[in-house]
């Protein structure tokens, strides 16, 4: 990358910086980038690399975001191809951006009390399935919640898993600026390799409806909520 001085950085690159989840900060000079959590669970070793990375690139600092991410922010944009190869050869990784299957956030419903599923191991396979369906209309939040608590807020992401014993569902959920509460589904699921089906179906049908940049709510709002129970009808 060569060398350029603060106010160079074009809006060409920032978007492409963007894709690699390095956000450009006020005045363009400086980027945040964001780590990949899973569940909202790193090791030891990830938080030590966070912070070496933290004090090395940025101003020593670190943020957590609301869907347990985690951003090393204040890098200047000098800093970039050095921060990037450090991280390459880390055992941390950038976080998904754009419209894509995001990061999944859970709760500590494994081994919390209340707990009714293994929300952290439902977290990882979900995200080794479906980590990587990019291409759809808009981002694509998923949240996993061991119980009724709904500690994760299963009902704020476009689909939300939530422990009742069972796996209950809710489809079309965001925060925002319109927020909508996710639709719950008239059924609850048994098996996790049906679970595994219905979020397969439900993002196809996600990405095979919604128009360009449509949160998947507002697709469920356009088309009517049956119109994509009609196509889960086979897994009841
Ligand atoms: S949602 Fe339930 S299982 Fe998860 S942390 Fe909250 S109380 Fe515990």
């Amino acid at each position: 990358m060569p060398k350029k001085t603060q106010t160079q950085v074009s809006d060409l690159e920032i978007a492409s910086l963007k894709e690699s989840a390095l956000f450009s900060e006020k005045g363009k000079t400086k980027f945040s980038s964001r780590i990949l959590v899973i569940g909202g669970s790193l090791t030891s070793e990830q938080l030590r690399e966070i912070a070496k990375f933290a004090s090395r690139y940025g101003d020593g600092t670190v943020h957590l975001t609301t869907r347990q991410g985690v951003e090393i922010p204040h890098i200047p944009y000098e800093k970039l191809p050095l921060f990037r190869k450090a991280i390459e050869k880390s055992s941390i990784k950038p976080a998904q951006s754009g419209k894509c299957v995001r990061a999944i956030t859970a709760c500590p419903g494994s081994y919390c009390k209340f707990g009714t599923i293994d929300t952290q191991q439902l977290a990882k396979e979900i995200f080794k399935r479906f980590g990587n369906r990019k291409n759809l209309p808009h981002k694509f939040k998923i949240a996993v919640s061991g119980c009724r608590h709904c500690c994760s807020k299963p009902q704020e992401n476009d689909l939300g898993v939530m422990g009742v014993g069972k796996f209950a569902m809710f489809v079309g959920g965001m925060a925002g600026k319109t927020p909508r509460w996710g639709d719950r589904l008239p059924f609850d699921i048994k098996e996790k390799s049906k679970l595994f089906n219905i979020i397969n179906a439900v993002i196809t049908w996600y990405e095979n409806n919604g128009n360009d940049k449509e949160r998947f709510g507002v697709t469920i709002e356009r088309l009517g909520l049956t119109r994509l129970l009609d196509t889960l009808k086979m897994f009841q």
